[in-house]
């Protein structure tokens, strides 16, 4: 009984977007063979194309900053793909898999590093926290697209 609680303490869900830079170039495929080798598991995915007002209200915690209105403008330019995606640790362990927010300063063997093109087109998209991954989730996600086994 213990045991399985503690399981269950590290087992998380977050939400991941592939930006239109990647979805552009081909590379979902490539993106989604990583998150696999990783021990990391999909268990949503669709295709959508925000909308500027949805691309508003996700990225909102970034109003005030100067780039806000050419990361709006940039996550509405094609569609993207979000995702769950499931493991244990996984909030962090899918952050340090994209790398930095910059391609130039992220590791080798990085989503960032290998596919990244500038700091804004960075080609994915990683929760933060376990509280934003909730709301991340839920913003993108009906609990009956979402297939937690
Ligand atoms: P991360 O995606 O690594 O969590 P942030 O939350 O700081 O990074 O920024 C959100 C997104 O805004 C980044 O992924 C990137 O697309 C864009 N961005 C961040 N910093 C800059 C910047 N200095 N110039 C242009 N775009 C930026
Ligand atoms: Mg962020």
């Amino acid at each position: 009984m213990e045991a399985t609680l503690i399981l269950r303490t590290y087992m998380e869900l977050t939400l991941s977007i592939i930006k239109p830079d990647a979805v552009k170039r081909n590379l979902i495929g490539s993106i989604n063979s990583l998150i696999e080798k990783n021990k990391i598991e999909i268990v949503a995915q669709k295709m959508i194309k925000l909308s500027i007002e949805d691309a508003q209200n996700f990225y909102n915690v970034h109003k005030e900053r100067a780039f806000f209105d050419d990361l709006c403008n940039y996550m509405v330019s094609g569609p993207i793909v979000v995702q769950v995606l499931k493991g244990k640790n996984v909030i962090v362990k899918y952050r340090d898999l994209m790398g930095a927010t910059n391609p130039e300063n992220a590791e080798d063997n990085t989503i960032r590093k290998l596919h990244g093109l500038s700091v804004e087109e960075n080609s994915v998209h990683g929760s933060d926290s376990k509280d934003n991954a909730k709301v991340e989730i839920d913003f993108f996600f009906a609990k009956r697209e979402i297939f937690v086994i």
